[in-house]
């Protein structure tokens, strides 16, 4: 956390952190004015998968490179964009939850990776949104295979049983949060065990794909 909050106030950039020009600088995104302009919004579906989806950007482009960046690179400062934008469409939506809940990962693929991109963009967000962060609500018990090129199918079956409530979500108004929406399958699955806890749910991510 401590790491998270540090690279988060860091000094203002004084290059972009995406095209690296010094031209256009001086937004608290860290983004030059053509890359900020060239983040595309999302204008996908409102509700994925039986899940209320709020997201700033569609998935591709400079929020892609961001992503990507954050999840692969271990850029976490790249977590700052995207929180901004994701604050935004929050107030926007003008919604009031409890707590910032991060879609979990497998503890096989956190050995992996080093950490869980989706509590780096959930930190960054409690810092401009004031809300909390809760990682001990919903576990991931099955390490679903990587999911890209599968079938919409396959994906929510095996999806299915990957996640695991707590009762302590009763009664909450929760956000859950993840980098990306591609098909909507990780969020409603893990939407749907915290609902059968009697928690409410809302659901935002960085970027979403359109299709
Ligand atoms: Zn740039």
């Amino acid at each position: 956390m401590t790491e998270i909050l540090k690279e988060l106030l860091m000094p203002q950039n004084v290059s972009c952190m995406v095209c690296k020009s010094e031209k256009g600088m001086g937004g608290a995104d860290g983004l030059c004015a053509a890359c900020r302009q060239a983040c595309r919004a999302y204008t996908g579906p409102e509700y994925v998968e039986g899940v209320h989806l709020l997201a700033p950007y569609a998935y591709q482009g400079v929020p892609a490179k961001l992503i990507r960046g954050l999840k692969y690179d271990g850029r976490r400062y790249m977590a700052r964009p995207l929180a901004l934008a994701m604050e935004r469409v929050l107030s926007r939506a003008k919604l009031s939850p409890d707590a910032i809940v991060p879609i979990p990962v497998h503890p096989n693929r956190l050995r992996e990776r080093g950490f869980n991109h989706a509590e780096v963009i959930a930190a960054a967000l409690a810092v401009y949104t004031g809300l909390p962060v809760q990682t001990d609500l919903v576990r991931r018990v099955i390490d679903t295979p990587h999911q890209v090129g599968m079938s919409k199918e396959l994906r929510q079956k095996n999806m299915k049983h990957a996640f695991e409530a707590d009762q302590r979500a009763s009664g909450l108004h929760l956000l859950l949060l993840d980098d990306v929406c591609t098909t909507g399958a990780t969020l409603s699955a893990c939407a749907r065990v915290l609902r059968e806890k009697g928690a409410r749910i809302n659901c935002i991510c960085a970027a979403a794909a359109e299709e």
